[in-house]
């Protein structure tokens, strides 16, 4: 395994990681998320990621089990939660300070750990000022609930902002992004994000490497019955992909196809590793609902040295 700085911050992450959306209690029993995330860690991936959001609280439940059955020493792993969808009730929603703290506590006890390593705004929230998230964020960090507090698929303007505010009365900004960021959908990543990665050294994990399995090839082939394009609740994501079904992902998966074919590794490793050549990217978020799909997708690593400059000027 890679390990690679957080951004700016100390904290060494492991190149790839592995989360739970959709997959943890929708697809994967106790049995199965526990061979997954101890394969996982005896290859090297030191972060787990989560949210309050995920099956309602209990993909946390779950990982919180596992981890205390598999009894990692708590040095040795990172371990995320997200705030934002917590509930139906207007006070168990979006970021502000009362939120932030009570999805802090609950993921606490759900995931059965004293602290969280990185605690993320899973959305911007336009009706909390931007100042008050970055206060209770910095006071959860003083109150060494978490170390260290991130935003997911917030515009640079609103980081920028975030680190202004954080600038101005001395406290912690954003350390990371989740952001989507695959071979498909990259224009945020590359360009709204440019000036954020350079100038406040912003660390990122990115989600949904394999745009949800499109980036295996295998919806080309119809819709297996066994996918998240069928697990209820999710319709909307099936949706998504016949609506995005266009020239450009066709022209982009016969591409990865044929480099994939010629470099002797799967359509989802290649796509993979051209997550990992990107320098902003601190780690990679794997989804699998199989350990046979994790065990392909971990291996990746592997091959990175296959996709030099010349090769990845193909794909783009
Ligand atoms: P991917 O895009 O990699 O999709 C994973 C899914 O693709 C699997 O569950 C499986 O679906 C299919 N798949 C994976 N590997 C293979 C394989 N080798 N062969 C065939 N099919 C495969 O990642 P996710 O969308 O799951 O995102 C990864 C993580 O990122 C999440 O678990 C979560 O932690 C985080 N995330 C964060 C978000 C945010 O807003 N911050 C949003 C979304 C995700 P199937 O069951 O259909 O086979």
């Amino acid at each position: 395994m890679e390990y690679r700085n957080l951004g700016n911050s100390g904290l060494k992450i492991s190149a790839l990681s592995f989360g739970s959306w959709v997959t943890f209690v929708n697809q994967l029993n106790q049995k199965e998320a526990t061979e997954c995330m101890a394969y996982a860690y005896d290859q090297g991936v030191n972060f787990f990621d989560n949210a309050e959001a995920y099956a309602s609280g209990k993909s946390e439940i779950l990982m919180g089990k596992i981890i205390k059955k598999l009894n990692w020493d708590r040095d040795s792993f990172i371990v995320s939660s997200k705030a934002f969808w917590g509930g139906e009730l207007p006070t168990q929603r979006g970021l502000s300070k009362k939120h932030l703290n009570d999805a802090c506590i609950s993921a606490l006890k759900r995931l059965q750990v004293d602290y969280l390593d990185l605690f993320y705004c899973h959305r911007p929230d336009p009706e909390t000022p931007i100042e008050e998230t970055v206060f209770a964020m910095n006071d959860l960090i003083l109150q060494g609930k978490i170390m260290y507090w991130g935003t997911s698929e917030w515009s640079s303007k609103e980081i920028v902002t975030a680190f202004k505010i954080a600038k101005k009365y001395n406290l912690r900004g954003p350390t990371m992004e989740q952001p989507q960021y695959n071979i498909l959908f990259r224009e945020r990543f590359e360009i709204e994000y440019k000036n954020i990665f350079k100038k406040y050294r912003i660390g990122s994990t990115i989600w949904s490497p394999l745009a949800s399995g499109i980036l295996t090839g295998k919806y080309q082939k119809g819709i297996p019955k066994k996918s998240r394009f069928n697990v209820k609740g999710y319709e909307w994501l099936k949706e998504e992909f016949e609506k995005n079904d266009t020239d450009k992902q066709t022209n982009i998966l016969t591409k990865l196809k044929k480099l994939s074919d010629k470099l002797n590794i799967t359509m989802a490793q290649l796509s993979i590793i051209w997550c990992l050549k990107n320098p902003n990217v601190s780690s990679v978020i794997l989804g699998a609902s199989s350990i046979k799909q994790l065990k392909e997708n971990l291996d990746s690593i592997n091959y990175i040295d296959l996709l030099d400059e010349n090769k990845l000027k193909i794909l783009t």
